[in-house]
């Protein structure tokens, strides 16, 4: 039995020494073995007796040690998902979701979709009479509640990864406490990497009359209890680069051609930012095996970032063949959600994208004083060549927003580093390499960061708590509150849209279709207001290419005709009205007297430019409507399409007045 400490005066139940492992009866095959060997698996009985005991149950482990794929399955041996019950397990990110539920379906012996399934927007792999074990994205969840407020089919939901503090995860937490409530029967987990534990227990401690429904006998804990589960990493050492980098992506590049010139074998992780940087040094290096055999013979170079193929998923995680090392270049994703196997070798280059969110303006880049990725003229034009680069059309969670809403390089904070390094010593002791000075590391890296609530457009978030009926969303539970600026700005927006009514209520019918689709809200109204002007079929077209990373993908020598092609979509665009019904806030006009493209935005008078790889790219037209900005240099505008003026004043007279000579915001 585990040795439980009841700390009454915390109102925290602590477990502080594991019990002896548990005979399960399991079988001795390889996989029953592995799962045996993981450090989560001598907690099972406490993890069970908790659960059972208590309404909330906090678990801190370091990753790799089974928190995601072990859990779930323990709960379903105990039977939490008999009688028509499932245990559900929440992650931030949806290839995270994918890849854990192929495990678990493998460990179980299970097609994926029967009795192991996962959801994740747009893809349900699913069988509701037969699934016992569901992972999805916490926004999915959220999104079920509109159907089943109190979330009944679920015996246990297990919140992971609430380290990473998503805007998902936030709201979702605040649901469940509302929810747990009303169904004491209901056992909620949250684990994570690390988590502030205590203030975590704090929110989640439930007052004894709230679980009153309940049998006497039945009543759970109202204390919530934690459990930390402690790892079994191995010593990474660090290593810190003299000088600042110029350019991180050239010196991961060239740290991982020096690892495999000086150290012996295991694989290399490497942390990039995005997509972009990403297949730009997958280029590098796989070119660079071709040119200097010598070098880089040997290396196994894949990418790692959401969005993937499941073959290419499949290959990052399959055993490195013999004689080969394999380098992993990843975002993020790889810090805590995904383990890879045989990882040695860390290098860190200090910066991950995050979402970054300023109702007023937009944020500078998150560069600083250390350098980071820099892009000139030469490698822009290349980017416009491959047309896929640059992108604030992200997904984190299932919400993508894009508002005046920046996606940025941004340092990450001594946290996520510690995360990283970690990565390196599962096998054996390994190295991190890290591509900032120690100075940097220590005086200058934040400690933690900042949670997604506090730098998000909150419009998405605002739309589903009011779907749910939550009319107050300023006084609404939550872990952290929202910036009552940015809370503000969602109102107007959802306002301006004809979403919200005078009375910041969902209006009707607009405002309820809109919250039922599972799309930015201003995508959602352009393909809803597409029914007045007969082109629903085009619009939704457009809303499918907007809610992708990119379609284009350009050929060496093929730029003429790649143009073309895409000048017949600008041509074409009645259509462009019912945009303008979604996106009219999204205006801009060329500056006067400018001779390099600039614009300034309506709303903001911020300073922003075309893309490069739009077709009005040079054309400039005096009036623009955009869908989203990106930021790297400059501000600038993607997906852009030329309008009438007079069209903003049609679309949303509320929204705008004429002012000579130029049009403004009410
Ligand atoms: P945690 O959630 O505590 O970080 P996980 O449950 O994700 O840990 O991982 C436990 C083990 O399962 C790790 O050793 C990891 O390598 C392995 N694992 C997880 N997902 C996969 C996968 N898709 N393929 C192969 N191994 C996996
Ligand atoms: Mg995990």
């Amino acid at each position: 039995r585990a040795t439980l400490v009841d700390d009454e005066e915390g109102g925290v139940l602590f477990v502080s020494a594991p019990p002896s492992s548990s005979s399960s009866g399991f079988g001795h095959s390889s996989l029953e073995r592995q799962r045996q060997r993981l450090p989560v698996f001598k907690y099972r009985d406490a993890i069970l007796y908790l659960v059972e005991n208590h309404a909330t149950t906090i678990i801190v482990g370091e990753t790799g040690s089974g928190k995601t794929t072990q859990i779930p399955q323990y709960l379903k041996e105990a039977g939490w998902a008999e009688g028509g019950r499932v245990v559900a397990c929440t992650q931030p990110r949806r290839l995270a979701v994918q890849s854990v539920a192929s495990r678990v379906a493998e460990e179980m012996g299970v097609k994926i979709g029967e009795e192991v399934g996962y959801t994740i927007r747009f893809e349900d792999q699913t069988n509701p009479s037969v699934t016992v074990i569901k992972f999805l994205t916490d926004g999915v969840l959220i999104r079920e509640m509109m159907d089943d407020p109190l979330l009944t089919k679920y015996s246990v939901i297990m919140v992971d990864e609430a380290h990473e503090r998503s805007l998902s995860t936030d709201m979702l937490l605040g649901l469940l406490k509302k929810i747990q409530r009303r169904r004491p029967e209901l056992r909620i987990i949250i684990s994570s990497a690390t988590i502030e534990a205590k203030s975590m227990s704090t929110f989640f401690q439930a007052r004894k009359k709230d679980l009153l429904h309940a049998a006497e006998d039945c009543v759970p804990s109202h204390l919530p209890a934690i459990l930390s589960v402690e790892g079994k990493g191995y010593t990474v050492e660090i290593h810190y680069v003299e000088e600042p980098v110029p350019d991180y992506l050239q010196a991961a590049v060239h740290t991982v051609l020096s690892i495999n010139d000086k150290e012996p074998a295991g694989d290399i992780l490497v942390f990039l930012t995005g997509q972009d940087d990403i297949d730009a040094a997958v280029k590098l290096l796989r070119e660079d095996t071709q040119d200097d055999r010598r070098r880089t013979s040997g290396l196994l170079v894949l990418p790692l970032y959401s969005g993937l193929s499941r073959d290419d998923q499949g290959l990052v995680f399959a055993p490195t063949p013999k004689g080969k090392r394999k380098v992993v270049i990843s975002t993020n994703i790889a810090e805590t959600s995904l383990t890879l196997e045989g990882v040695v070798y860390v290098v860190d280059s200090g910066f991950s994208k995050q979402r970054f969110y300023n109702p007023m303006a937009i944020e500078e880049d998150g560069f600083g004083e250390r350098g980071g990725r820099r892009r000139g003229k030469e490698e822009e034009k290349e980017e416009k060549r491959r047309n896929h680069t640059y992108s604030q059309q992200h997904t984190m969670g299932d919400g993508e927003i894009s508002d005046i809403e920046s996606l940025v390089v941004t340092p990450i904070s001594k946290a996520s580093a510690r995360q990283r390094a970690g990565r390196a010593g599962r096998i054996r002791p390994g190295k991190c390499f890290r591509l900032y000075t120690e100075e940097y590391f220590l005086k200058e890296m934040p400690t933690e960061g900042i949670p997604e609530m506090q730098r998000s457009n909150l419009v998405s978030c605002v739309i589903q708590l009011k779907a749910l009926g939550i009319d107050n969303i300023l006084g609404f539970d939550w872990l952290a509150s929202p910036p009552p600026e940015a809370m503000v700005r969602a109102l107007e927006v959802l306002y301006s849209l004809g979403i919200l009514d005078e009375d910041a209520k969902l209006t009707s019918p607009i405002g309820y279709q809109v919250a039922e689709i599972p799309l930015d809200p201003m995508i959602s109204k352009m393909i809803l207001s597409a029914c007045n002007f007969g082109c629903s079929e085009e619009i939704i077209t457009i809303a499918a290419v907007l809610s992708v990373q990119s379609i284009w993908v350009s050929m060496w020598g093929a730029q003429k005709e790649f143009d073309e092609v895409k000048l017949h979509f600008a041509a074409a665009e009645i259509l462009r009205k019912a945009i303008i019904a979604g996106f009219f806030a999204n205006s801009c006009h060329l500056e006067e007297y400018s001779h390099n493209g600039l614009y300034k935005t309506v709303r903001s008078s911020e300073e922003v430019y075309i893309h490069p790889s739009s077709v009005l790219f040079r054309v400039n037209p005096k009036w623009v409507v955009y869908h989203s900005l990106v930021s790297t240099n400059k501000h600038y505008m993607r997906n852009v399409i030329a309008i009438d003026p007079s069209w903003l004043i049609e679309a949303a007279p509320h929204f705008y007045q004429l002012r000579a000579p130029n049009l403004a915001p009410c």
